[in-house]
């Protein structure tokens, strides 16, 4: 098997999706179900169908493209990305997944192969939470992680529901329908870019993820007493602002007492009332948001936050509310999909390494239902979600012939 990538057209292709944009180039900005997302839709199912992949849309609007294998009724090997952007992104989160799976399926097409288990390349329906508030709409539905009725709940910043913006959009069949279960996909891969650093600082052009980290985001809220920052005394005090500094370090210190570098906790918004020099803050508001590759410690981590909140609740005289806001559970890639992308790598000479998705991705959501793997291209100082952000057409297209020997393999 004599595989190439088609390095010229696939630049070209991204290229080309870029120019579909709300903003001006080089930003790109693709919010889910908006006139320019629909365009970009259409676009990338003509460039599926020239491929002559079969194409379906479920109710959600995740795209599925199709090479029959010679078992059609087999578990398909999955591979994809998503392709709607932030306000104010780049051309490469996501796209590179979604038109690098094309390629590689083109590139295999051209040298005569013929796949045994289908080959479907995916686009996710919303990764970016931009507009309902949440990520990976389509990949949570898919997968059974979100309910219909939790999605039928969902709302955009206009007051318009997911409902209705869906089949203003041309998706009409019940939610219900779009869950796949977990023999739908014998193997699922997801080519993106790393949106870190590391492989760019090692000089190492491949990858490869063995887990997916997750975060958990809770709101705490601490009512102390107000009062004039005068009057009231020092040992009379339950200052809401002087509690929220401790839990703030104790949540810091029990990050860090975790003992593994996977383990991050941050704390980013912190509210004070009623926000005045001359005033004792009685209520503070923080948010935090936790995560890690390991559920088991990151609950653990929790546990010793929820412990330090109590302690401080009683030395200061407060109360603190704590609200959990969203979980996910953070993932552990599958050995078999691993071991594929590495022998791949391998038969192409090309290093690689092991590595930790530090941001989640649609691959977190369907390793609920198919054993999934992801690997990763380098990107220019790790920028991602911002107009500059870049990965070389050499990086994208070795990916891409990394994919689709995977793809091969995993499909034979
Ligand atoms: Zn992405």
């Amino acid at each position: 098997m004599n595989l190439e990538i088609d390095q010229d057209s696939l630049t070209a292709e991204i290229e080309e999706l870029a120019a579909i944009s709300e903003a001006d180039p080089p930003v790109v900005t693709r919010i889910v179900f908006s006139p320019t997302d629909l365009k970009a839709r259409a676009w990338l199912i003509a460039r599926c169908e020239k491929a002559r992949l079969a194409v379906r849309q479920d109710a959600i609007g995740n795209i599925f493209a199709r090479w029959e294998g010679s078992e059609p009724n087999a578990p398909a090997v999955g591979t994809g990305s998503h392709i709607d952007a932030i306000p104010n992104a780049g051309k490469y989160d996501g796209v590179v997944g979604v038109l690098g799976g094309l390629e590689a399926i083109r590139s295999l097409q051209r040298c005569g192969f013929r796949p045994k288990q289908s080959i479907e390349l995916l686009m996710f329906t919303s990764e970016e939470p931009t507009r309902f508030g949440i990520g990976c709409l389509g990949s949570r539905l898919l997968s059974g992680t979100m309910t219909p009725d939790a999605a039928r709940k969902l709302v955009d910043k206009e007051d318009a529901s997911l409902e209705e913006v869906r089949r203003k959009a041309g998706f009409v069949e019940p939610l219900e329908d779009v869950e796949l279960g977990s023999v739908y996909y014998k193997a699922f891969v997801e080519l993106h870019i790393e949106q870190g650093p590391l492989l760019e600082q090692r000089k190492i052009p491949l990858g490869i993820v063995t887990s997916i980290a997750a975060p958990a985001s809770f709101r705490f809220s601490i009512e102390g007493a107000g009062g004039h920052a005068g009057a009231v005394l020092m040992p009379e005090r339950r200052d809401a602002l002087c509690a929220a500094s401790e839990l703030i370090l104790a949540i810091e210190d029990a990050a860090k007492a975790s003992g593994a570098i996977d383990t991050v906790a941050t704390v980013g918004i912190c509210n004070v009332f009623p926000g005045a020099v001359n005033s004792i803050p009685s209520r503070v508001s923080l948010t935090l948001d936790i995560r890690d590759t390991d559920l088991a410690r990151r609950d653990t981590v929790m546990r010793a936050i929820e412990a330090a909140r109590d302690a401080i609740a009683t030395k200061r005289y407060v109360s603190i509310g704590e609200e959990l806001v969203n979980a996910d559970a953070p993932s552990q890639c599958a050995p078999e999909v691993v071991e594929a992308l590495g022998q791949a790598c391998a038969k192409h000479h090309f290093a690689s390494m092991k590595m930790v998705s530090r941001a989640y991705h649609d691959s977190l959501f369907m390793s609920r239902i198919a054993p999934v793997a992801m690997l990763f291209v380098p990107c220019f100082k790790g920028y991602s979600h911002r107009p500059d952000e870049f990965a070389s057409p050499e990086d994208i297209a070795r990916g891409a012939l990394v994919l689709a020997e995977t793809l091969a393999s995993l499909a034979s």
